[in-house]
């Protein structure tokens, strides 16, 4: 194995499962879309599943077909759209697919009915139908033989920071369906809150699709439930070259780094192909011997330097966390999203295949 890595705490996830369910008072989905957020879609899905999940949620039908191709036999939607030519796969996978409109449910074709989750848009303004058009779709939906209609849901734009916001989509949400009611149209799956919306107690229905609180990164919107999350993934490394430079020795491509005085530099075997941001070079810091020390100079591709003080003998060998925890310091997902000005949730999505996942539970 290379001498970077992510430990993935399998126990975490099963905690933050337990506490999403009690939270959210209903079944829940564990969104599992690009590859578990960079933790590891199969072992975080059998996880979430042995912990009580009742469904996966993924991206693609190729996310939900290699669920499948691992054994995996737990319901899944795929929450995107997916072209016509991947239906039928997913048709004979007992995939549920969203729909947006009938077109998007291809032709009719024999065999099992094709799983469908109808998709209003109550304003997120991404996919979905619109409130006013909901009933007819459902309706074509529920008409024909070769779709089995098992869900109707919608997703928030704005659960962690717009409440209001929030209420009006629950409200147009829940007419859409109360006119479906009405209309002699109940189906088993009605689902809204994503993991803002369930830590904040917002939202409707008897299913809630958890993607971020499940890896017990914060969603936003109710920090005293964030803080029981917890945090599954760690990205370490070990120190692949120290020693001692003098002053005045520049470090990098662009020498932007030029030390002032001896330090003690740290090599470390990871860079901006790992997902290791080259916006991080000055500005991140690790954890060494359960201290925070800097990044220096320019990240690149696949290294990346750190400066220790004096006084601080690290040697070649030595762990490195990136990411996570060391002794009582924390470089968490959040601090590196706000030095590139993003979110936590692209950083580690943004952990390169090629560093290898290893689990923990
Ligand atoms: C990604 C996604 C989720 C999960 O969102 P989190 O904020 O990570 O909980 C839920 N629903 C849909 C439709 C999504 O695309």
């Amino acid at each position: 194995m290379r001498d970077t890595w992510v430990e993935v705490d399998l126990d975490a996830v099963a905690a933050n499962v337990a506490r999403l369910r009690e939270w959210a008072g209903s079944e829940l989905m564990a969104v599992v879309k690009a590859d578990a957020y960079g933790h590891g879609a199969v072992p975080v899905a059998r996880t979430a599943l042995e912990a009580g999940a009742g469904w996966l949620g993924v991206a693609t039908a190729a996310e939900a077909l290699s669920l499948r191709a691992a054994g995996i036999g737990a319901p899944i939607l795929v929450l995107g759209l997916v072209p016509d030519g991947e239906l039928a796969d997913l048709r004979a996978a007992a995939v549920a697919v969203t729909a947006a409109g009938v077109r998007s449910l291809g032709p009719k074709s024999p065999g099992p009915p094709l799983r469908v989750h109808v998709k209003v848009d109550t304003g997120m303004g991404r996919i979905g139908v619109l409130p006013e058009r909901a009933a007819a779709l459902v309706e074509a939906v529920a008409g024909r033989a070769d779709l089995s209609w098992e869900g109707i849901f919608t997703h928030f734009a704005a659960a962690d920071t717009d409440p209001e916001f929030t209420a009006l989509q629950t409200h147009r949400f829940e007419a859409v369906v109360a006119d479906l009611r009405a209309r002699g149209l109940s189906c088993p799956w009605v689902h809204a809150r994503n993991s803002a919306a369930i830590l904040s107690g917002q939202g409707t229905g008897n299913l809630a699709r958890a993607g971020i609180a499940l890896y017990g990164l914060d969603p936003g919107g109710a920090p005293g439930r964030a803080q029981k999350l917890r945090p599954a993934l760690a990205w370490k490394c070990r120190v692949a070259q120290a020693r001692w430079v003098p002053a005045g020795t520049s470090v990098s491509y662009g020498r932007t780094f030029v030390a002032d005085r001896p330090v003690r530099l740290l090599t470390l075997p990871v860079g901006y192909a790992d997902g290791y941001r080259r916006e991080w070079g000055g500005r991140a810091h690790v954890l060494v011997r359960g201290r925070r020390v800097p990044v220096v100079g320019r990240v690149t591709m696949d290294q990346t330097m750190a400066a220790a003080p004096a006084g601080f003998e690290v040697e070649a060998g030595e762990e490195v966390v990136l990411l996570g925890r060391q002794g009582d310091q924390t470089v968490d997902a959040r601090e590196l999203a706000a030095l590139s000005g993003t979110i936590h949730y692209e950083i580690v999505t943004g952990i390169r295949h090629r560093v290898e996942r290893v689990y923990r539970s």
